[in-house]
């Protein structure tokens, strides 16, 4: 019997088994990507006076439907006018990619095959593609064959995964058996880090149950750059007792680094877990002139990174890598269920070596965009946004109101809007006020932080469609949203 929809008579219906309307819904979004896609390099990144359009969601769940193809047209018709035009040339907001062609089909392709990517019982074609796209991953960043890891939906959850098995195994180390009986009775697991500490490794401190004030922040300065001599002196006074240390490899406000290597130093001589957060810096390492930013990550014992960032797949799309992958099976295996495998059965799989169980097949975007542009591909798009920031950084040296307020090792120029003679607190309402203007205008778009106490901007530069002159036109507007803003001086 139907059940979509129809109106018993007269009424608009989508009968079932009328494969002619399913694909003509999806050549509705087919007809939509070519105008959409063609846009991006021109449109603005947000138009304001498309707000309007966003009404149009609204109002009551409907009795009858529209059906397929009427809910699918106005969809587009407003998501193709009011979206945010992330995955265009100009978004330099928080760390964003867009979507390479390969990874962007991919992932429609993903939809289309609908896969349960739980276990090889759910779909072995799932289950091969993650783990292919896995250890491609695994050799693009340069680590030893014998890692494992899990896609998961972000870098906060591959924290959460990574972290998840540093909890695994402290517990071991104390004859605590976590998975089990979780934490209570246990002291507070020591997690050890830099000012770089990302608020999603606190995030996931706080989902496992250890609470976000676990960190222990050992900084030398108010940027936050670690002081590894009184990391190490608690490391020390812990006399033996397992502890937890995240090394950042990229931190948002400058893309500064971790010493890595010396962390690494510091957790093989005092027997504790190395956990890396290189959500998007991980990616230094594809290019010879930025890979000693990542110079010790296989030491490391948990790598987080994201997909949707620097790899340009579409949201969402994170990993985590672990040195020894049976931790995962041990940590978010659930055995116990008996129509379900168990994460050493034959039939098992990534559902059970990691937080998700049912998950979409985020592999195919991966394996996909891999496939097509390879190591070299991938080595040269981080290059040219290496080229790119460095010309930023330049045009941003030249202006003489622009202030840079840090170096530049990888994709993000730190820097704010400055003037002689303004007051640190005027300088501070001032480069708010560009950046509030910047996200009123839309013809890009980048936001402000705060770094060293001071407010800054912090343009990322991490989408495979950026070119200079997409640079160019950032600096030209920051300036003259910088002079529409400019303090009066009394
Ligand atoms: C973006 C980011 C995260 C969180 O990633 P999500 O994909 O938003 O979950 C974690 N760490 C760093 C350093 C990041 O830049």
């Amino acid at each position: 019997m139907p059940f979509f929809n129809v109106r018993e008579a007269g009424g608009m219906a989508d009968p079932l088994h009328d494969e002619a309307a399913t694909v003509a819904a999806l050549a509705q979004v087919g007809a939509a990507a070519g105008p959409y896609l063609g846009s991006l390099a021109d449109r603005p990144v947000h138009d304001p006076a498309a707000a309007g359009k966003l009404a149009g969601l609204t109002g009551p769940l409907p009795e009858d439907g529209e059906g397929t193809a009427e809910a699918v047209r106005r969809l587009l018709d407003i998501g193709t006018a009011t979206a945010t035009a992330s995955s265009g040339p100009r978004f330099f907001h928080f760390v964003t990619g867009g979507a390479t062609p390969a990874a962007l089909a991919a992932d429609w392709a993903a939809s289309l095959l609908d896969q349960n990517s739980f276990a090889r019982v759910s779909s072995p074609f799932a289950h091969e593609t993650e783990t292919v796209a896995l250890d491609w991953l695994r050799d693009l960043f340069g680590l030893p064959a014998g890692w494992g890891g899990a896609l998961v939906a972000g870098a906060t959850f591959a924290n959460f995964t990574s972290l998840g098995c540093a909890t695994q195994w402290w517990g071991e180390r104390q004859g605590a058996d976590t998975v089990r009986d979780g934490l209570s009775g246990l002291p507070r697991m020591p997690v050890l880090s830099g000012g770089y500490v990302h608020a999603s490794a606190r995030k996931a401190l706080q989902m496992l149950g250890h609470g976000r004030a676990a960190v222990e922040v050992f900084s030398r300065d108010d940027v936050g750059r670690v002081d590894l001599d009184a990391l190490e002196a608690r490391l020390a006074g812990l006399a033996g007792a397992p502890a937890v240390i995240i090394a950042n490899a990229g931190e948002v406000n400058a893309g500064d680094f971790d010493p890595v290597d010396a962390l690494a130093g510091l957790a093989e001589r005092y027997g504790a877990w190395l956990h890396v957060d290189g959500a998007f810096g991980l990616f230094a390492a594809l290019s010879p002139r930025s890979a000693p930013l990542v110079r010790g990550i296989d030491r490391a014992h948990s790598i987080a990174a994201d997909g949707h960032k620097w790899l340009n797949v579409p949201y969402e799309s994170g990993f985590a890598l672990i040195r020894e992958p049976a931790r995962l099976g041990t940590a978010f295996g659930m055995p116990g269920a008996a129509y379900l495998p168990g994460p050493q059965d034959p039939g098992g799989g990534y559902g059970l070596y990691g937080p998700e169980s049912s998950r979409r097949a985020r592999s195919l975007p991966i394996w996909a965009t891999l496939a097509a542009y390879g190591r070299q591909g991938y080595r040269a798009m981080v290059e040219r946004h290496l080229d790119l920031a460095q010309h930023l950084a330049a045009r941003v040296d030249e202006a003489p109101e622009l202030e840079r307020l840090a170096e530049v090792p990888l994709c993000i120029v730190c820097f704010r809007v400055s003037a002689p003679g303004v007051p640190e607190e005027e300088l501070d309402r001032w480069n708010r006020a560009v950046g509030e203007a910047l996200i009123t205008d839309g013809r890009v778009f980048c936001g402000t932080t705060v770094y060293g106490g001071r407010v800054a901007l912090r343009p990322a530069i991490v989408n495979w469609r950026t070119t200079e002159t997409d640079i160019d036109l950032f600096v030209d507007v920051v300036r003259e949203l910088a002079a529409r803003t400019r303090p009066q001086l009394p």
